[in-house]
């Protein structure tokens, strides 16, 4: 059975950096949306998001959103500021649509990584898909539920096999 441990941890996207990834063998990164690009309740991205997307692709690395949201136009939204292409009502830890877009892409799932906030869905998924995942801690917890979700991810947060610093 494939455990949803994280390949990577730390606190933002930014310390995710375009040398961490290429130096990884990695080229195609797979991105949550809520809580790790952004909020749950902001609909535009932060000045630092826009900076570390654009830093991303002019170092050639791939990025493409693999978002469990169904809400209207949300996904749609940043995919379409930030100019990346998306995938929504993901279904994570389903894995078909982390394979549809390796697939497009053409990269096996070595070269693939998942970056999320949460244990359950999203590193899940790319264990599952065998690729790799970069955690990030949640940007907001807006309700109780998303912390008690936080705290019974704990124990694999805690297995991280590395941190970025
Ligand atoms: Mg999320």
């Amino acid at each position: 059975m494939k455990l949803p441990v994280p390949d990577f941890s730390c606190h933002n996207v930014t310390q995710i950096t375009p040398d961490i990834v290429r130096g990884s063998g990695i080229s195609l990164l797979m991105l949550d949306l809520d809580n790790t690009i952004a909020p749950y309740k902001t609909t535009v991205p932060a000045e630092h998001v826009l900076r570390w997307v654009r830093d991303m692709k002019e170092a050639g690395i791939d990025l493409h959103f693999v978002s469990n949201s169904k809400r209207p136009d949300r996904v749609e939204g940043f995919a379409g500021i930030l100019d990346i292409g998306y995938i929504k009502a993901a279904r994570k830890p389903g894995t078909k649509a982390l394979k549809k877009v390796m697939a497009d892409f053409g990269r096996s799932p070595e070269e693939c990584a998942l970056v999320g906030d949460q244990i359950y869905t999203d590193v899940w998924a790319a264990s599952r898909a065998g690729c790799r995942s970069f955690l990030v801690h949640p940007i907001r917890f807006t309700n109780p539920f998303l912390f008690l979700r936080y705290l019974a991810e704990a124990p694999f947060r805690a297995l991280r096999r590395s941190r970025l610093k």
